[in-house]
């Protein structure tokens, strides 16, 4: 249960030097330096990281996490990035992941606008009208992606399950804070690729002949901001 994993009280409890330790080495931190990276994207129910170790060379200087429920995938997901970066000097230090509860602890993790993309990759539909709740895609998480999200910043969805990804669609729709991305941006969005192809369960999809359905929005300011 929730119980047995640490929680940040906020986000500046997070420790990014056990993280990413090449971009917070030991002796950084003295005056007059520039002010220490921050985690930009999130892989929210990120399973065995596939996403995060396609991003990672694609874009070597953000910072990067996934979010995982599960303790023994996330287990394996660490081992998985500490195996490539021995194997790989200089590379894949960018890219980490926490074992959570993303649906309750997200402002734990993040401040105001501190993401700039955030993943849902085939979540788990929960398809029973009464276990809708259990969404990882609600009109309230959307509330709290909007907070810890950059104006401008991208929210990935992607299923294989139909209903849910019109669901998804369409609370991102509703939502006054989120407008979609236009076909032609999304064809050039380099990132877009990997959500059919970078994850364990999209290559599962892919295998059996599965169809996938996006929902691919920005976050926007409202005049009151
Ligand atoms: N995104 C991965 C992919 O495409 O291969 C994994 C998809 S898998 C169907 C859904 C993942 O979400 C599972 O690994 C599950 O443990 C995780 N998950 C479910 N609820 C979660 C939650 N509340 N917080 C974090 N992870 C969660």
């Amino acid at each position: 249960s929730d119980s047995h994993f640490p929680v940040p009280v906020s986000p500046d409890e997070v420790d990014l030097s056990q993280h990413y330790p090449r971009y917070f080495p030991a002796d950084k931190g003295g005056e007059g330096e520039e002010p220490p990276p921050r985690i930009r994207f999130a892989d929210v129910g990120c399973g065995f990281g596939g996403l995060l170790v396609g991003l990672s060379p694609l874009f070597p200087d953000t910072l990067m996490i996934g979010m995982e429920l599960r303790d023994k995938v996330t287990e394996y997901v660490k081992e998985r990035i500490l195996a490539l970066r021995a194997s790989n000097p200089g590379h894949y230090d960018n890219i980490s992941v926490v074992r959570t509860n993303s649906m309750k602890y997200i402002p734990n993790y993040f401040r105001k606008a501190q993401i700039t993309k955030m993943f849902f990759l085939f979540p788990d539909p929960h398809f029973k009208e009464k276990n809708h709740r259990r969404r990882v895609i609600s009109m309230q998480l959307l509330d709290e992606y909007a907070y810890v999200m950059e104006v401008g910043g991208i929210i990935y969805t992607i299923t294989d399950v139909e209903e849910l990804g019109e669901w998804m669609r369409s609370c991102l729709e509703k939502h006054p804070l989120f407008e979609a991305i236009l076909e032609e941006e999304i064809n050039a969005d380099p990132v877009v690729k990997l959500l059919s192809t970078a994850t364990e369960e999209s290559q599962k999809v892919a295998r059996n002949g599965g169809q996938t359905f996006h929902a691919i929005f920005r976050r926007i300011s409202l005049q009151e901001e």
